[in-house]
């Protein structure tokens, strides 16, 4: 791998190398951009194959949470962190202490939070020894992201809706919904009462069952969810569940939900979704209330402004779906693009000089 290269073409300001012998610490920190702020991004724990498939997820990982925080309106830059080895066996206080005290030898430029390997109890160790650090729990801590993260996929499929149909009302809709985990919960009972008709699927039966029993919606089986014709399909469980053997046998008009890089290949599967008429609404958009909810922290935590935050996603979404019509584009090409084009002007206003000189003898 040419590091250096990688890094000028990918757009990266900084990847700090964290080792500790003692504690078995090995960590990549990457800082890609922070012209709309401090770089904000969790930190996972995850036994990567080989040195360089760690830095390339730190990576490729960071650059996602730029592109994020940049089209969602929030002041963050992005950043990634990963720490090498197996969640199960590696973690303890003074790992997370030394990892701590790397992430505070940077004063600021990069705050980190959960991600997938991670707990709230791994961020309260990091936080013995840095305050640059969120997703701690207690007075102050922004709690389960799950519900804003929900409310926020629910707004980009209303603003999904109303592109379509004319109409942002969900009422009557046959809704896909793949997993019954925390955001998905949390979304089925927002459609439910906008009276949709709610298709859900689980790997584990019985989460599948307890939301269905919970909310009047009804269970179909994995192997179902993207045959079962409907108006939209809303993935909430893996990341790739859009790729060559899927995207085929989809039967719906929309694609809106919350997991994560849910393209396996972003140009070519968002090409191939646009090819059968699907309006995809890019999944780093309707899911970034996580990270403004996250993002909060930073300024002072208030449920009620990022859950209104959060509704603020039906208009981000509209404006890419929007610009994506009028301008040939695919959605995930002008929500890139859009993102691209807040970070080249605030990067333009910050150039001008706002300071107070310290002039001798006045
Ligand atoms: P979760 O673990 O609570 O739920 C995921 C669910 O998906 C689980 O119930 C799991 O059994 C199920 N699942 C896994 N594979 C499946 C399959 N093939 N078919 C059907 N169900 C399957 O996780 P979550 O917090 O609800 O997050 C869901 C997705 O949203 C993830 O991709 C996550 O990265 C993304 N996301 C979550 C948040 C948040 O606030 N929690 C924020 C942004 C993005």
């Amino acid at each position: 791998m040419k590091l250096f290269d990688t890094l000028s073409t990918m757009g990266h300001e900084q990847v700090v190398l964290c080792s500790d012998s003692v504690t078995g610490l090995r960590a990549i920190i990457a800082i890609h951009d922070t012209s709309l702020g401090p770089a904000l991004g969790g930190t996972r724990v995850w036994d990567y194959e080989t040195d360089e498939a760690a830095i390339v997820d730190a990576l490729r990982l960071s650059r996602g949470m730029t592109y994020k925080a940049a089209v969602s309106g929030v002041n963050l830059g992005g950043g990634k962190a990963v720490i090498l080895g197996d969640s199960r066996t590696i973690k303890s206080e003074a790992l997370f202490r030394a990892y701590g005290r790397m992430v505070d030898s940077l004063r600021g430029r990069y705050i980190t939070a959960e991600d997938v390997g991670t707990s709230v109890r791994d961020m309260e160790w990091i936080r013995m020894e840095t305050r640059f650090v969120t997703g701690v729990g207690g007075v102050g801590g922004s709690g389960d992201p799950s519900p804003v993260t929900a409310l926020g996929v629910y707004s980009g499929m209303k603003a999904s809706a109303k592109f379509t149909w004319g109409s942002d009302s969900l009422q009557g809709k046959r809704i896909v919904v793949q997993g019954a985990g925390n955001v998905a919960s949390n979304l089925v009972a927002h459609l439910v009462k906008d009276g949709a008709k709610v298709l859900v699927s689980d790997i584990y039966a019985d989460k599948a069952k307890a939301l269905a029993a919970s909310t009047g919606a009804t269970v179909i089986g994995t192997d179902e969810v993207f045959s079962t014709q409907c108006d939209v399909f809303s993935p909430n469980a893996l990341g790739a569940v859009l790729n060559d053997e899927t995207i085929p046998q989809l039967s719906c008009e929309i694609v809106c939900g919350g997991a994560n890089n849910q393209l396996q290949q972003e140009d070519k599967h968002a090409r191939m979704l646009k090819d059968r008429n699907i309006v995809y609404a890019p999944d780093y958009v309707v899911n970034s209330g996580g990270l403004m909810n996250v993002a909060s922290e930073v300024t002072g935590y208030d449920r009620t402004s990022v859950m209104r935050q959060a509704e603020g996603i039906f208009d981000i979404t509209m404006n890419i779906l929007v610009t994506a019509r009028d301008r040939s584009m695919l959605t995930i090409e002008a929500s890139n693009a859009i993102a691209e084009e807040r970070i080249r002007k605030v990067r333009h206003v910050h150039g001008s000089y706002s300071g107070t000189p310290v002039i001798r003898g006045s």
